[in-house]
């Protein structure tokens, strides 16, 4: 989430061109190693805090406890479904981060891994808008990110995210319990996790259209996410 310098955003004259996002096949290698390691990525926000104004519930870890250290503890509840110690912090009655004073992040070199993690360029990715009324600024930014393609693999891997997250949204019957995430940022997620069940390979294409085809790209997808979730615990030792 946002660098340390924050102007408003909207009084950018600058504010709808178009902004370059990277190369696709790099971005997405980026992307894919951020959600097994964990260790930050390198948005270009310039000027940017929608995503620090957009009613978002942060996570924090229990071992983050320089973050933990600078949050009152008053501005933190306990995490939802997570073991003990895990907790989020709110947003304010204008959705709006408590930890922003002044237009800026007030703990940036101790914010949380959670915006360190973030990446509004999932949504590109995907083809997804960000969320409702209250994530139209992060939508407005995601509409600015322009990938590029040199490669006929960046163009082909983009393709196969964006197939991804519109059968996973398309098809929720198809899943365990009939269920998907329904917020877009864990859709999109997933969609970056199996992307590759709809890379097409050797020049053919990934069927889907019967129900029992549908049926066998949802489990295909169930288990790439599973196989990504493995090498996830497995760079962490757990
Ligand atoms: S702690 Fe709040 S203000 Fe700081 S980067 Fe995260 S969301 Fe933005």
């Amino acid at each position: 989430m946002c660098s340390d310098t924050k102007p408003n955003i909207f009084e950018n004259a600058a504010e709808h061109q178009d902004l370059p996002a990277g190369d696709f096949s790099s971005w997405l290698r980026h992307a894919r190693s951020v959600l097994i390691i964990e260790n930050g990525t390198d948005v270009n926000c310039g000027e940017c805090i929608a995503c620090c104004n957009s009613s978002q519930f942060i996570h924090v870890r229990p071992d983050e406890t320089r973050t933990l250290g600078r949050i009152g503890k008053d501005l933190l509840v306990a995490a939802p479904g997570l073991p003990k110690g895990h907790v989020l912090l709110g947003y304010d009655k204008n959705g709006f981060c408590p930890m922003m004073v002044n237009g800026k992040c007030s703990i940036y070199e101790h914010r949380p891994l959670t915006c360190r993690n973030y990446d509004c360029r999932v949504f590109a990715a995907a083809g997804l808008a960000a969320g409702d009324d209250d994530k139209a600024r992060i939508t407005e930014r995601v509409r600015r990110w322009k990938f590029s393609y040199p490669a006929k693999s960046d163009h082909d891997e983009h393709l196969a995210v964006q197939a991804a997250a519109k059968f996973i949204r398309e098809h929720a019957e198809c899943f365990p319990g009939g269920k998907i995430p329904s917020n877009p940022s864990q859709l999109a997620i997933l969609a970056i996790k199996a992307y590759d069940v709809f890379l097409k390979k050797d020049g053919g294409s990934v069927k889907t259209g019967r129900a029992s085809l549908d049926t066998e790209v949802a489990n295909a997808i169930v288990e790439a996410c599973r196989k990504f979730d493995a090498s996830k615990r497995t760079s962490r030792g757990c």
